[in-house]
């Protein structure tokens, strides 16, 4: 098998394959940060750590998680380069309010190029496209510098318009006719409703893809969630979800098959991790935990991203031998255990959002008397009805065996909640535990 350009050979090796070549990959970066990073020098010397020992991948488990916290609290001994060798400044919001800084060298960004090359290709990507950026290139983000630069490196075309403005959305599409959008998704349904209000026939537009950003579009059985259904029974463009972070600086992306996102072995080391920082089987949620592999500014270590998900290490119809990753089930400090099933807030919305008589919603969860999770859900709906409890509830038995409290309310009330002073976006889980939070 030769290699192509952006589907490189390591990506059809069997996995045995993939993972020597990954141990080799975390020497490496052992032997970096050992060299360059206060941060995990520290960490290594307090807990008699000997590099040189962690030879394999199960060796990971020897070595402590580094976690946002951290990263926050620690962040400039994180930099393994002097200042002048930075070349881009990127935060992303950290646990504490404070922004987390994340410092990137010239190779730093022509190892992102590449990811997002590598990621593009996975979904279909190639020369001949034209993709419309509907997401911010600036104010600190690095996704949209990223797709930037990766279609740029793919030899694509892009058009960047960034986010909002449906007006102009559509005129760039009539005008340059791209075939492809990066976008958020639920911003879809917003270009689709201005073409709607305004005459566009956005059917016969020249859009036939569109790569996914930012929200989930599949439920954990990979079949399309609300948010997926809602676009496709207006839309039917090619979908595909990708996943990224900021601080993973490389992303999962589905290719034509939708069954999740592909991973990049020479970018990112990957374990899915269970309550007590172990690896969770396949088959189980776990908390993906990342170790960058070529990252020169600042490369992490075991960093548990926060977010639960599935993962799969059947070869993909697509070709591509590498473990996939299922949609993101949830961060998981909101995991909620209730009535003996482990559930996530978004497993939740995506039942409310396909209640079509729900205008809008918020949910509650507390600890009850004898100190387990207990879930209210305030539904707003125009028709109340006797019947409509029951029938909430039945929608929740049918998808995850067990009923929350259900009441309703207005539409209008539930908006002046959802709205404290200050928000832009609605908040719709209202965590009332113990250490928790709302969003
Ligand atoms: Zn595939």
């Amino acid at each position: 098998m030769t290699d192509l350009l952006f589907f490189p050979e390591i990506e059809r090796k069997p996995l045995a394959e993939i993972k020597k070549f990954q141990e080799k990959a975390l020497n490496d970066l052992l032997s970096y940060i050992g060299t360059h990073s206060s941060y995990y020098k520290r960490i290594f010397t307090l807990h008699s750590i000997d590099t040189t020992k962690i030879r394999r991948l199960e060796d990971l488990v020897n070595i402590p998680v580094t976690d946002k916290a951290q990263l926050q609290q620690f962040n400039n001994d994180f930099i393994c380069v002097p200042r002048n060798r930075i070349v881009d400044y990127i935060t992303t919001s950290g646990t504490m309010g404070d922004p987390v800084t994340m410092a990137m060298t010239d190779r730093d960004l022509e190892r992102l190029a590449y990811n997002e090359a590598l990621s593009f290709t996975c979904a279909d990507g190639s020369v001949d496209d034209v993709y419309q950026l509907m997401t911010t290139l600036d104010r600190r983000f690095m996704a949209g510098m990223a797709y930037f630069l990766g279609i740029r490196k793919m030899g694509a075309s892009i058009i960047r318009v960034g986010n909002g403005i449906p007006e102009l959305q559509w005129d760039t599409i009539n005008r340059f006719r791209p075939n492809a959008i990066i976008v958020v998704p639920s911003f879809i349904l917003k270009i689709i409703e201005y073409a709607e209000q305004n005459g566009i026939d956005y059917r016969s537009s020249s859009i036939n893809k569109a790569v996914c950003i930012g929200e989930p579009l599949r439920s954990p059985d990979m079949n399309p969630n609300a948010l997926g259904k809602r676009i496709l029974e207006k839309w039917q463009i090619k979908l595909y979800s990708t996943y990224a972070s900021t601080e993973m600086a490389t992303t999962f992306a589905e290719c034509r098959e939708g069954t999740g996102g592909h991973h990049h072995p020479e970018l990112i080391i990957t374990e899915f991790l269970d309550d007590k920082n172990n690896p969770v089987k396949e088959g189980e949620a776990g908390e993906l935990t990342i170790s960058t592999l070529g990252v020169e500014g600042m490369p992490l270590l075991r960093f548990k991203t926060g977010d639960v998900c599935y993962h799969y290490t059947e070869p993909c119809a697509c070709g591509r031998t590498t473990i996939r990753l299922g949609p993101i089930l949830g961060r998981k400090k909101q995991m909620i255990k209730f009535k003996g099933t482990t559930l996530y807030p978004p497993a939740l919305f995506d039942i409310l959002d396909d209640i079509p008589y729900i205008r809008n919603y918020f949910i509650e969860v507390y600890t009850n008397d004898i100190g387990t999770d207990e879930i209210i859900i305030t539904a707003g709906t125009e028709n109340e009805n006797p019947e409509l409890e029951k029938d909430v509830k039945d929608h929740f038995r049918a998808r995850l065996r067990v009923a929350p409290q259900v009441r309703f309310m207005k539409p209008s009330e539930i908006t002046k909640i959802q709205f404290p002073e200050g928000n832009r976006k609605p908040v719709k889980f209202f965590d009332k535990r113990n250490n928790s939070s709302s969003f």
